[in-house]
């Protein structure tokens, strides 16, 4: 019996404490995560320096609202913006960061219409279901925005569709939920200088992709990028529900007082683990993510090359997708990988994503690729 609406599908199993990137449920059992609580979890789990930074804050206050000036929030939006001319907006999640950026973009730019892509993920309200590229999760739904336009990702054909009567584009630089696919360097700065030409917002959701996750910050800063709105969320405050809207300064005007607000985004607690979140997370920390990185992808193409079943594997940094082919569901290889004490995700088209928490060890990724091989062996054994 469960007292919950059935909005998602529960392994029978709960995790009830975790030490590293190691995490135990009820019975004792032990995982080695690849998913950091879908890529939120970054540092892992119970982290001494967050466990103190939040203890400290919860000893002072909770919560505060937004009427009264707060130096955390300062703090760490200069983190954010690291230097630039740049202003941020605190929220609770990356939907709420995706639709203040909708409106953001249309009350900057006086238009409506935005232009998104196939197999995009931008969340579930209204509005940033209405930007996300899923016709199956809008069904029963009703209308939903009806100015959001799509296209297909990565392909330079999409770049026509930039026009001027756009007062966004909103993109990903990896697709996460969609299936793993990062996007290519020539494609999204192509995408890019289109946007600058057209008088057209760009907006990149690093919902997924950000906090440290493909070795810098920011994945967009891999690229000559210049997006004017970038949502941050996830892995932010490492567990803490935070969302974030960082844009350019010019657009600060357009969200003047009154215009859009929340009664806990940048609550005080929060804003206490993403300080030190983005203090742990410096130059060595994210040249440590590129090189364990380097390390898993080498070990996962060595490993996997060869087994029949694997069509592929995308992504970057630590944002993997191993691409299965449809006579192994994905839903088995998760499964079976439990039964090998190792926690992983899925992606749209049979992809098994792997999301691991930045500061596993480069021993424990090259455990992981050799396990993630026996599980996909046996499991071929058994179709
Ligand atoms: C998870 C995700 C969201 C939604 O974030 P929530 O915190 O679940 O609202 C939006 N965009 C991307 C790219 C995501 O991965």
């Amino acid at each position: 019996m469960t007292t919950l609406f059935p909005t998602y599908n529960r392994f029978p199993f709960e995790l009830i404490s975790g030490e590293g990137v190691t995490v135990f449920d009820q019975e004792g059992n032990s995982y080695l995560d690849l998913t950091s609580g879908i890529g939120v979890c970054n540092l892992g789990y119970n982290v001494k320096q967050l466990n103190e930074a939040v203890t400290a804050q919860l000893g002072q206050i909770w919560h505060t609202s937004n009427l009264y000036e707060s130096h955390l929030q300062e703090e760490v939006a200069e983190k954010l913006t690291q230097g630039t001319e740049k202003v941020v907006f605190f929220c609770n999640s990356g939907t709420e960061a995706n639709e203040a950026a909708l409106k953001l973009a249309r009350k900057a730019t006086g238009k409506t219409k935005i232009l998104s892509f196939a197999h995009s993920f931008h969340g579930r309200s209204v509005g940033s279901l209405s930007l996300t590229g899923n016709e199956k999760i809008k069904e029963g739904f009703g209308d939903l925005l009806s100015d959001v336009t799509f296209v297909a990702y990565n392909d330079f054909h999409s770049l026509q569709a930039v026009t001027s009567e756009y007062a966004a584009v909103i993109v990903e630089v990896i697709q996460g939920e969609g299936g793993m696919t990062a996007g290519e360097a020539d494609w999204l700065e192509a995408l890019d200088a289109e946007c600058k030409e057209k008088g057209v917002l760009l907006i990149i959701d690093e919902v997924q992709t950000g906090i440290g996750r493909t070795g810098k910050l920011f994945a967009y800063q891999h690229y000559a990028l210049d997006p004017d709105i970038v949502t941050s969320a996830k892995g932010l405050a490492n567990g803490i529900p935070v969302g974030a809207m960082i844009g350019k300064k010019e657009l600060a005007a357009a969200f003047s007082a009154g215009t859009h607000g929340t009664t806990f985004g940048g609550n005080p607690l929060a804003m206490a683990a993403a300080n030190q979140v983005l203090t742990i997370i410096d130059d060595e920390f994210l040249e440590a993510v590129t090189q364990k990185a380097d390390l898993f992808w080498y070990y996962l193409e060595k490993e996997l090359s060869d087994i029949e079943f694997v069509e592929g594997i995308s992504g970057k940094g630590l944002m993997i997708g191993i691409h299965l082919a449809k006579e192994l569901p994905v839903a088995d290889v998760i499964q079976a990988l439990h039964q090998e004490g190792i926690l992983t995700l899925s992606a749209h088209g049979n992809t098994l994503r792997l999301l691991p928490p930045l500061v596993i060890k480069g021993a424990e990724l090259i455990e992981a690729s050799q396990k993630i091989k026996q599980v996909l062996q046996t499991s071929m054994v058994h179709q």
